[in-house]
């Protein structure tokens, strides 16, 4: 529920100068040379970038040395999300490793080329399946080659198990690399069937969702009002015919990668900028040698509460999105420290959370007497791990225990300086042009496209999450496998109703209504053409924040066809969509704003589920084969990842760090051969 991933309305905005007046001082072109390079790599349909970390020589040498230790710790996490997401994955990338290091045989050979491109893809999607659409993707060798890439290889130490021959390895991972129907979806969205079953995702084992459902059923206490995140951070297993879980911590699951988290957890509360720091790292080593998650909701009210450090983290159990029940968290971690001018905005709009919830369009029952502790701030990110590398979200809001951000508020941040990344890289791109029904609507997006995305963004993260309640008795689960895109709707809609509101141009967060314009023409945009770019043909729509986009669009598409609100053209055999009125599409967000917190207060599962089928999931597929064909000849790719940064500690004689220095690496082989060797503890 509480991040954002690149919205392809970035991708266009990434054709836009800075505007004039967007306090992005720090990021800004003085601190990037017109020669750097932002794209390193580009295969499948993915690219690989770098960004820059503006700032950080700025820091005091003990701040540094913080970044630099949690810095590790976030790098010792990456084995987890590779296990989390399929039990064969790290099998699969320790014998990928071991032939791009020790294959002998021709590489020149185009086979070759190819078998590179699969490898960089898992590496990607931190395993076999896609990390967007979660199917699993195939290798395009065939089977012999990959056999005689392995058996090539001499002297490479394979995963084989115990009493394995060669020979029998390679017959063991044939299937599951190269038959498409083994394990062939990650996380399963069809709920005609057992959606445990049917996901390959490896939270659960041996069990079925009937099992799943009626074990949590009798382990939640309906009346709690203040219940831990059940299941969060376990595996649900049979146990001598039994349902049981099996919790992470740091001697029980996942181990030996959470005592090295642990290690640089201590050196991290050593270094400390303030006591209050210090015991929310303390309190996260706890969690991780209990593995009790009352202990991580202790760690989550510490967390909230720490407003006043430069520097702040995000390492653990986090996001749900990968369960096909919304209950288990794949391991995750950010490290950052706040850009202090930019956040002067997201202070304004937090300065007036009240009024906004106040006068939004929904039933007054469903909202918020009193919005509490909405803090936000831009950061910079300083180090991705887990689930946030390569591929990261531009915008996170947390804790995700309902009851905590009710009684202590949450935490939102943008990550401006990787939307920066993704901008500058992307100015030379066609996408714009394409796509965009009118040169004024080009303009538009270059002018005011990035300014007016940042500020939906604060918006989606700092009030739209944390907008409005539900009644009393209703379970933030009632909704769900449609529980993720209803609420990134609920979200995204907060933020556009209220970005066409005067009182943005009031408190000076937009320079004109020409950028509000901006953000609308980039909305439908997207959901009603664009975002189709990343699916493939005979598909239907799968990732949450996708549907939400899909069901908006359609949505106010559709009811506003009477008073052709948005009209869809067609210019040289080419589609596009005009938006006419832009006040009466504001209205049409609106009422939809209303009626999906409606269904989120009262838990109405129903509303929900006819809603996102109807407008969330197809695709016209005469529309979407001409957007690919299109799209196609940009040849441009559709994701993008990062490469991190490395940060090498200075000491003086007594081996005390006193600088950390920093350097951005280009080689995104070499930094995915050298995190297999350094972080593989599983
Ligand atoms: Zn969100």
């Amino acid at each position: 529920m509480s991040r954002s991933n690149v919205l392809f309305s970035i991708v266009l905005i990434m054709a836009a100068p800075l505007v004039p007046g967007c306090k992005k001082s720090e990021p800004g072109p003085a601190a990037a040379a017109p020669e750097f390079r932002w794209q390193v790599d580009q295969f499948a349909d993915l690219r690989i970038l770098r960004y820059q970390v503006p700032g950080v020589e700025a820091l005091t040498p003990s701040q540094k040395e913080l970044v630099y230790y949690l810095s590790e710790a976030a790098l010792c996490g990456r084995d987890i999300v590779f296990d989390q997401n399929y039990r064969h994955n790290l099998t699969i990338r320790k014998t990928l490793d071991a032939i791009v290091e020790g294959y002998k045989g021709d590489r020149t050979d185009p086979r070759w080329d190819k078998f590179m491109a699969y490898v960089k893809r898992v590496w990607f999607s931190n395993g076999i399946h896609h990390h967007y659409a979660t199917d699993k993707f195939l290798p395009e060798i065939e089977p012999d080659y990959f056999a005689g890439l392995v058996k090539g290889s001499e002297g490479a130490a394979f995963p084989a198990a115990a009493g394995q021959s060669l020979d029998e390895f390679i017959a063991f991972l044939q299937p599951i690399l190269f038959d498409p129907a083994v394990d062939a979806k990650k996380v399963s969205q069809d709920s005609s069937r057992d959606l445990v079953v049917q996901s390959a995702v490896n939270f659960y084992e041996g069990v079925t969702q009937a099992e799943v459902e009626r074990y949590y059923e009798k382990v939640i206490d309906p009346k709690d009002e203040t219940p831990v995140s059940y299941g969060l951070n376990t595996k649900v297993v049979k146990k001598d015919g039994r349902v049981a879980e099996i919790a992470a911590s740091i001697d029980g699951m996942y181990g030996p990668a959470i005592k090295e988290i642990v290690f640089w957890l201590e050196k991290a509360a050593g270094v400390a900028e303030n006591d209050r720091q210090k015991q929310v790292i303390e309190a996260l080593i706890k969690y991780y040698r209990t593995g009790d998650l009352n202990d991580f909701d202790e760690y989550n009210i510490l967390w909230v509460g720490d407003l006043d450090s430069r520097i702040d983290f995000v390492n653990g159990f986090i996001e749900v999105y990968n369960d096909p029940l919304g209950r288990k968290a794949t391991w995750e971690s950010l490290v950052n420290f706040k850009d202090l001018e930019a956040t002067k905005r997201a202070d304004l709009i937090s300065a007036n959370a009240q009024w906004f919830e106040d006068n939004s369009p929904v039933d007054p029952k469903f909202k918020k007497k009193e919005v509490k502790g909405v803090a936000a701030k831009v950061i910079t990110a300083a180090m991705l791990g887990g689930d946030c590398y390569p591929s990261t979200p531009i915008g996170i809001n947390l804790p995700n225990a309902n009851w905590i951000r009710v009684n202590h508020g949450s935490k939102s941040v943008t990550l401006e300086n990787i939307t920066y990344a993704y901008n500058q890289s992307s100015l030379a791109s066609g996408f714009g042009p394409e796509f965009t029904a009118s040169p004024e609507e080009l303009d538009r997006s270059r002018t005011y496209g990035g300014q007016a995305g940042n500020l939906h963004t604060d918006f989606h993260e700092v009030l739209g999450h944390g907008s409005g309640q539900l009644l009393p008795g209703v379970s933030s689960e009632a909704l769900k496998n449609y529980h993720s895109p209803v609420e990134e709707a609920r979200a995204d809609l907060f933020a556009l109703y209220y970005i066409m509101d005067p009182k943005i141009l009031e408190l000076g967060l937009l320079p004109n209504e020409d950028a509000a314009k901006a953000e609308y023409d980039a909305n439908i945009r997207n959901g009603l053409l664009t975002q189709m770019t990343r699916i493939q043909p005979g598909q239907t729509i799968e990732q949450a924040h996708m549907r939400s986009r899909a069901l908006v669009s359609q949505w106010v598409y559709e009811k506003g066809m009477p008073e052709n609100v948005i009209s869809r053209i067609e210019k040289d055999g080419k589609t596009y969509f005009v938006i006419n009125d832009y006040r009466k599409l504001r209205t049409l967000y609106g009422r939809l704003l209303a009626e999906i917190q409606r269904i989120t207060s009262e838990g109405d599962y129903e509303a929900a589920k006819n809603l996102v089928e109807a407008y969330g999931v197809k695709i016209d597929p005469e529309l979407h084969a001409e957007v690919l064909a299109r799209y196609a000849k940009l040849n441009l790719a559709p994701y993008a990842g990062f490469i991190n940064p490395v940060y090498t500690p200075v000491t003086d004689g007594s081996g005390k760090i006193v600088d950390v220095k920093i350097s951005l690496p280009e080689d995104y082989v070499a930094q995915m051969l050298e995190y297999g060797k350094k972080y593989g503890f599983l």
